[in-house]
């Protein structure tokens, strides 16, 4: 959903009020979702301002989703949100040699747009990015699967377990054994 400057009102734009809830499931779609195999916000918030051409955007969303667990491949569900304060400073307007970053409150993330307009898909799928977990595992307890012979550990136990690993005088044994 494209959001002309213009279309934006001195009092801000409520952009979901205005332009109706149905995109909202469909905001991700085509997004690189690694490690999760699918993501949905079930709700999201935006309001856009206008400030001296720069575009402030406030908002938050909740997700749903699922993932295979890092360890034993079952599928874990994976559910965030997060509140979020953006400006978005028309490219090429940026101050020289100097990071805005530094010019504005702390807990504002800057970035960029156009100076025409803004997709409101990029800014959800900046913030869902930010939140996208590195790994997932279904229970810090998780044993994982046997590397030897593959079972999943928090279901059986296999006979692999307490086995030591082999050691350099095995190795020995098999080369000798080969000749
Ligand atoms: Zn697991
Ligand atoms: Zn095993």
């Amino acid at each position: 959903m494209y959001i002309r400057v213009k279309e934006i009102p001195g009092g801000g734009l409520d952009v979901f009020a205005t332009k109706g809830r149905a995109s909202i499931p469909r905001i991700l779609d085509g997004m690189n979702l690694s490690p999760l195999t699918s993501l949905l916000l079930t709700s999201a918030e935006l309001t856009l301002s206008l400030e001296d051409g720069d575009i402030f955007a406030e908002g938050s969303f909740e997700a749903e989703g699922e993932a295979a667990c890092d360890r034993c491949s079952d599928p874990v569900s994976a559910r965030f949100g997060k509140s979020f304060h953006t400006v978005l400073v028309p490219r090429g307007d940026e101050p020289e040699k100097s990071d805005p970053v530094e010019l504005r409150a702390e807990d504002l993330e800057v970035g960029y747009y156009d100076g025409k307009g803004v997709e409101v898909n990029d800014i959800f799928w900046e913030q869902v990015a930010l939140e996208l977990p590195v790994k997932i595992v279904c229970s810090e307890e998780c044993k994982g699967i046997c590397p030897m012979c593959g079972v999943n550990r928090n279901r059986e136990s296999c006979s692999c377990e307490g086995n030591p690993k082999p050691g350099p005088f095995d190795v020995l044994k098999n080369l000798k054994g080969k000749k």
